[in-house]
């Protein structure tokens, strides 16, 4: 469960991003973040993971306060939720096994635990042959499809996803949503901030719609709903 009580994100700069904000997202739901650039998507959802602490107002994930807890409390906190960037954030010198078993060494799972689990997810988002390849030797939909192996493979409650296919070509795009739709079929909660209005129109879901840091709409089976 997420949730947003009266939250205000000011920036040190004077920028009101997020300007008095309430929701709620129920565990399992599958919500897109629509809305113009500028508008505070990215900030609500930094918000989520405490990349960003709110200015005023709470936030809980999965029970958690965000705003109370310490900064080294929240790799702790992030076990529990993946993130998928749109510039993949994947480490270059490591190739895509150990990418994604980086994430479990952190948290001390024991090696064959690790072996037996990174392949499983590698193989879950089609993955798995090109285990041994370095991210440079992939393309940007099989970078994708690492990024998202690695937010998985602790199995969080929550996956966050910020314009997960804005750096790819529409038909891959489709493909990196079917694992989506997989991961949140199997139970798992996931937030995307998205510009990419066939998907939304095609994959109906929640919409929540985010103007001048304020949710102007909030649809159970929402369209896009803009020009661009
Ligand atoms: P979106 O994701 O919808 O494009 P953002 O959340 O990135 O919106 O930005 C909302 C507003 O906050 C914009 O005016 C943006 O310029 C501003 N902003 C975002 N990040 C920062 C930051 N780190 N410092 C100052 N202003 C920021
Ligand atoms: P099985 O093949 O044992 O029936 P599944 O096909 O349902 O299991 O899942 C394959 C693997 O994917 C399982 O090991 C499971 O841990 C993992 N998995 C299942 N659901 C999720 C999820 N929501 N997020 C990440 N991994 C998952």
């Amino acid at each position: 469960m997420i949730e947003m009580i009266d939250v205000k994100k000011t920036y040190p700069n004077g920028v009101i991003a997020i300007n008095g904000l309430n929701v709620k997202i129920k565990p399992g739901e599958f919500v897109y973040v629509v809305g113009p650039s500028g508008a505070g998507k990215s900030t609500f959802i930094k918000m989520m993971y405490r990349e960003e602490k709110p200015t005023s107002g709470n936030i809980l994930v999965n029970g958690v306060s965000l705003p109370s807890i310490r900064n080294s409390k929240v790799p702790l906190f992030r076990r529990n939720i993946g993130m998928v960037f749109q510039d993949f954030k994947l480490l270059q010198t490591f190739t895509v096994y150990e990418n994604v078993a980086f994430a479990m060494e952190v948290i001390e799972k024991e090696p064959e635990e690790i072996k037996k689990r990174v392949m499983e997810v590698l193989d879950l988002v089609g993955i798995k042959h090109k285990a041994r390849m370095l991210p440079s030797e992939l393309s940007g939909g099989e970078q994708q499809r690492v990024a998202i192996a690695r937010s998985i493979v602790n199995d969080p409650k929550v996956v966050i996803a910020d314009e997960p296919t804005g750096n790819l070509d529409p038909e891959t795009s489709w493909e990196i949503m079917n694992i989506f739709e997989e991961i949140n079929n199997r139970g798992t909660t996931l937030v995307m901030a998205t510009h990419n209005r066939d998907i939304v129109n095609n994959i109906k879901r929640r919409v929540i719609a985010i103007e001048s840091g304020k949710i102007v709409r909030d649809e159970h089976r929402g369209d896009y709903g803009y020009e661009i």
